[in-house]
């Protein structure tokens, strides 16, 4: 399905701009009009981490006239195995004026807006409406939820794509012409299920492969070019090396954008709504939880614990704490590593930040471990508490 153009041309190119647009405007379907489009387009990022990087470079060369950048981030040396926008000077710069730094110097001509915050939906409405189109790069489901609501109630199209390991999901909501993401996903997938890339991985490149399906369908979209990725859904293997079209329906019992939606403004609490940890965890947890300085304590002490790492063994390659065993959290939750723990010790289980373990401490109660607990904050805490000099990732 053609659409038409999202953006009306400006009125005209500089010298300048035609000697730098010129591979651009020989292409007959871009040409003069495409390229005036583009300079009067207005394109929001939100994130300026892995997708955001390659996203808002290509975008800036491509001659967007404007770019914001949505990040309340700083740049850390953990993000530069893929967030090519930032280098070594910008570790501990905040990643929007980082971001806005290196258009700058890709392409001067850019007008770059920086919103140092973070999006909230308070702010998304009026931020979003100063936008022609938004380009959706973040890492977390509480967000993804509500840039779609505030997309869909602000009729907004907008580009959306994740990453997770060796695998990539791109499409265009756009709820005028089709889908929006509830239509796609109605639930956010129950907390623990999807790890978020800092506990999982991804491969470096794959924020490229995936940035650059979104900077393609952005051109397309505010230029009218081509088939934008409206009601399908593109996904990529990079191991497999496939890219897969899946199409997408509306949904007509879409709580937004359904023929009667329950959903007519945003969440009063996205976080809620995604849930930080299953409601059993929550449980679980009640009571149940130390701090890492409780843990150093009850270590100095020489109280007689049974400390559980149960993250994966790639993690455990990273840093791990004095005196811990691994048992990753699959084989306590299948039941597979119940034998392994003491009757007659105090347990006490971590993971990376504690959702995993919290998980974990749920299961092992089922089992009749009542008194064991979990480390809020998990081995991150740790490092920044307790000892700084353990590699963090
Ligand atoms: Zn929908």
């Amino acid at each position: 399905m053609a659409l038409p153009p999202l953006v009306e041309p400006a009125a005209e190119l500089s010298v300048d701009e035609i000697r730098r647009y010129s591979r651009h405007l020989i292409i007959p379907d871009v040409g003069m009009d495409g390229q005036k489009r583009l300079k009067n387009a207005k394109v929001l990022a939100v994130g300026a981490g892995g997708l955001g990087s390659p996203t808002l470079l290509y975008l800036a060369a491509a001659g967007v006239g404007t770019l914001g950048i949505i990040d309340f981030d700083t740049v850390d040396e953990s993000n530069l195995q893929r967030q090519i926008i930032h280098g070594v000077s910008d570790i501990g710069t905040p990643k929007a004026e980082s971001a806005a730094r290196s258009i700058a110097e890709v392409n001067p001509l850019v007008n770059v807006v920086i919103h140092n915050t973070a999006l909230d939906r308070d702010n998304v409405k009026e931020i979003f409406s100063q936008y022609d189109l938004i380009v959706d790069g973040t890492d977390n489901f509480a967000t993804r939820y509500m840039v779609n609501d505030a997309a869909v109630l602000l009729g907004k199209p907008y580009v959306w794509g994740s990453i997770y390991r060796f695998d990539g999901q791109a499409s265009v909501f756009w709820e005028e012409h089709g889908p929006c993401y509830r239509c796609l996903y109605p639930e956010p997938p129950p907390p623990g299920m999807v790890p978020s890339c800092a506990e999982g991985g991804v491969l470096g490149v794959l924020c490229a492969s995936i940035g650059s399906i979104q900077v393609n369908e952005a051109i397309k979209l505010i230029t009218g070019i081509g088939e934008p990725l409206v009601g399908r859904l593109m996904v990529y293997d990079a191991l497999e090396m496939e890219y897969r079209k899946i199409k997408v329906r509306k949904d007509p019992n879409c709580a937004l954008c359904g023929d009667n939606p329950t959903v007519t403004d945003l969440l009063e609490d996205y976080e809620d709504f995604c849930g930080a940890v299953s409601e059993e965890a929550q449980e679980a947890v009640t009571g149940s939880t130390i701090t890492v300085r409780e843990l150093k304590d009850w270590q100095d002490s020489g109280k007689d614990i049974f400390l559980v790492d149960v993250r994966e063994p790639a993690e455990w390659e990273i840093n791990r704490i004095p005196g811990a065993v691994l048992i990753p959290k699959g084989e306590i939750l299948s039941g597979e590593a119940l034998a392994k723990f003491p009757q007659d010790k105090q347990i006490v289980l971590h993971c990376k930040s504690g959702v995993r373990s919290a998980e974990a401490l749920a299961a092992l109660k089922t089992a009749g471990f009542k008194d064991a607990v979990h480390v809020q904050g998990g081995i991150v805490s740790w490092v920044s508490v307790i000892d700084p000099s353990l590699p963090s990732y």
